[in-house]
């Protein structure tokens, strides 16, 4: 048996503590896994009944025994956080020069990447350090909002079915079953040589070229994002590609493109370099 903790285990002992660490006053969505009942040295097992998700910080106490087992038990039923409560937490990955990988799309120094006319969707701004930060909305069928995401700061409503975002901070993925609506976001960094390596056959090598060439320091910090919306129009981001439906809409995608009444669109791999230059 590995430490490596099956999705499943994951999945719930993160929906059993409602999604954020069950000690009290704390309720931090950044969820790492603790065996307790055995401990892992005494026993490597994965079983949830044994097991608590807690903080990092929260982590380290329950390993040096500041908590009994009868009172993680006791977290495990009654966490701090009840199915009402919002998430938040926030995006620490900062660059000036962010390579957004968007729905198999590529773009740098973008700003705005879908619009429905005034409405923004998923758009970029820059902070005083010159930092891209990430901007979402997504919407349920009516119009509510169920997660948002303000220059790096993101908030989920209640009512979800999965949360998962990783102590290191380089992964936030959030899954709204009845609502079909999903995001996945993950930062990785590379050096130019990796970068090569590893997007030799998704991007082309002239693509490859520009952004090597536009991100002097190392490493490439790439920002990748797939998802499902729904509201006000269809867009799903796939890493072989964007797919947008609109009947009824003005969508101005990556910057540049308006789309009218769009039955189905399709996107594949185009590059966004500043305000809308597209190469495709
Ligand atoms: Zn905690």
């Amino acid at each position: 048996m590995t430490r490596n903790i099956p999705k499943k285990v994951r999945e719930a002992l993160r929906k059993e503590v409602n999604f954020g660490c069950p000690i009290d006053g704390c309720g931090s969505p950044y969820l790492s896994y603790h065996h307790f009942d055995p401990p892992w040295h005494i026993e490597n097992h994965h079983r949830p009944e044994g097991m608590i998700a807690l903080c990092l910080e929260h982590h380290k106490q329950a390993d040096y025994n500041a908590f009994t087992d009868d009172q993680l038990k006791e977290f495990k039923k009654n966490p701090f956080l009840s199915s009402d409560d919002s998430i938040q937490g926030q995006i620490n990955w900062k660059r000036e020069n962010l390579v957004f990988l968007i729905g198999g799309n590529v773009f740098i120094g973008a700003q705005n990447i879908y619009l429905n006319k005034q409405e923004q969707l998923l758009w970029l701004t820059t902070d005083e350090q010159g930092n891209s930060l990430l901007n979402l909305d997504m919407k349920s069928e009516k119009g509510e909002l169920i997660f948002s995401l303000r220059d790096n700061d993101w908030l989920v409503m209640s009512n979800f079915d999965n949360i998962e975002s990783i102590p290191s901070g380089k992964k936030l993925f959030f899954e709204n079953k009845t609502e079909d609506l999903k995001i996945d976001i993950e930062f990785n960094n590379y050096s130019k040589v990796d970068f090569q390596k590893k997007y030799a056959e998704d991007i082309p090598a002239r693509w490859i070229e520009i952004i090597t060439n536009k991100i002097v320091a190392e490493p490439i910090t790439v920002c990748v994002i797939n998802g499902h919306l729904t509201y006000p129009f269809e867009i799903r981001m796939e890493s072989t590609g964007t797919t947008i439906n609109g009947e009824g809409s003005e969508i101005t995608v990556m910057g540049s493109l308006t789309l009218k009444n769009v039955k189905e669109h399709i996107m594949q791999r185009g590059l966004v370099v500043g305000s809308g230059v597209l190469i495709k």
